[in-house]
């Protein structure tokens, strides 16, 4: 029989396997967007692009920029609720860090001082990806990222065998401490630091029904000594419940909301993470922006819209548009990358959308005298 706080972990393992299933579904190719444009911390990188001129640098889409938005609105509400019920990342270093104690029986913990120490490191991380994606333009730490490395299948911009060995020392890592990567390295973790300080909605340990055993503790993936907290403000804890899960005792924890008397259904943080995804996902269309835009002198009299594989990022976009400079009969272009889409206005006089067709799937010769297909029409409407 499905006990009380079994349910708690299979429905947050089944919402984390229903997210994990999705990136890999478009990560494989599939959908509209790439699976990078559901990365949070794309927006955060997106910022100085958006502020100096006004365009989405690299592969970063308004997606990216809306989520991060609701996302940290997730986190003044219920912390890194994001972390705990959402991130397919976060998700797979809790799996290895199971696997981790199961082989390494009596794993040691790492000693407050230095967890507290290292957990700086995030900063530096943060730190460094702005400043090298505010500098170039470019998410130059792409190839050290393990969200892109895993489900792009160390893809293009991965560093060889550098960006091998960065995700294997992750790996071999989460299985000596759980959630190293979240804990130690992650900068979206860092950016939700101050947003989760505020987090209105905490657990409560009623220290008269606690017999301290310590299990809440034990089991807590972030460290963080529950049984010895009375109201869970640390701004590390996800709001997974992993240690409501553990307490052996009934009715100890409660899930309390700053203002409100009455103790929130423990199910509330899986609900506000949908909402927040949700809300992320249809907020996108308030940021809207094309990739790369071009005008040449062609009538605009029609327009098309063509999905385009190959059409991938800003580089691809700018090379994308450059093809048709010297096409009679093109009003303009609007690239949106992360999308794959082209937009033409033209005039059907002087030429077709079969033609416009024609031109982008025309193989593109290189410097060394090789050439190659680079875009190809997916769909035209
Ligand atoms: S800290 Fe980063 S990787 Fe970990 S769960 Fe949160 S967003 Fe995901
Ligand atoms: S304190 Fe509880 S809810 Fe917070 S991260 Fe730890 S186990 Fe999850
Ligand atoms: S698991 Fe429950 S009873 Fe044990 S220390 Fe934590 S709150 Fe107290």
């Amino acid at each position: 029989m499905l006990t009380y706080r079994m349910r708690i972990r299979y429905l947050r393992y089944t919402l984390l396997t229903a997210i994990l299933a999705a990136v890999i579904y478009l990560a494989s190719g599939h959908g509209a967007r790439s699976f990078e444009a559901y990365c949070p911390f794309g927006g955060a990188e997106s910022l100085w692009g958006l502020f100096t001129n006004n365009e989405f640098s690299c592969t970063l889409a308004p997606l990216n920029l809306s989520l991060m938005l609701a996302l940290l609105a997730l986190a003044v509400l219920a912390k890194k609720a994001f972390c705990g019920w959402s991130c397919p990342i976060g998700f797979l270093g809790e799996l290895l860090g199971h696997a981790g104690g199961l082989i390494w029986r009596g794993r040691p913990a790492v000693p407050p001082l230095l967890n507290g120490r290292l957990k700086a490191l995030r900063y530096v991380v943060l730190a460094l990806a702005l400043f090298f994606t505010y500098k170039t333009g470019e998410l130059v730490l792409r190839g050290y990222d393990p969200y892109f490395l895993v489900f792009s299948g160390f893809g293009h911009g991965s560093s060889g065998l550098l960006s091998v060995i960065v995700l294997t020392l992750t790996a071999l890592g989460a299985l000596a401490v759980p959630m190293m990567f979240c804990r130690y390295l992650c900068p979206m973790g860092a950016v939700f630091d101050p947003f989760s300080r505020l987090g209105f909605i905490r657990l409560r340990r009623d220290k008269e029904k606690c017999t301290a055993c310590g299990k809440c503790a034990a089991a807590c993936p972030c460290d963080i000594p529950v049984d010895r907290l009375e109201t869970v403000s640390h701004y590390d804890c996800t709001n997974c419940l992993e240690c409501v899960d553990a307490c052996p005792e009934k009715d100890v924890f409660q899930l309390r909301c700053a203002g409100l008397a009455q103790p929130l259904p423990k199910y509330i943080v899986a609900a506000l993470a949908v909402l927040a995804l949700t809300g992320g996902y249809f907020l996108r269309t308030a940021f809207t922006q094309p990739t790369a835009t071009a005008s040449f002198s062609g009538k605009a009299a029609a327009k098309t819209v063509f999905i385009v594989d190959g059409l991938k990022c800003k580089g691809t976009a700018g090379f994308f548009t450059s093809m048709y400079k010297d096409i009679p009969g093109i009003g303009g272009i609007e690239t949106y990358a992360s999308e794959h889409k082209a937009v033409f206005t033209y005039d059907p006089d002087i030429i077709t959308r079969d033609r416009i067709r024609a031109v982008m799937e025309t193989p593109v010769e290189f410097k060394d005298g090789t050439s190659e297909q680079v875009f190809k029409s997916r769909s035209m409407k």
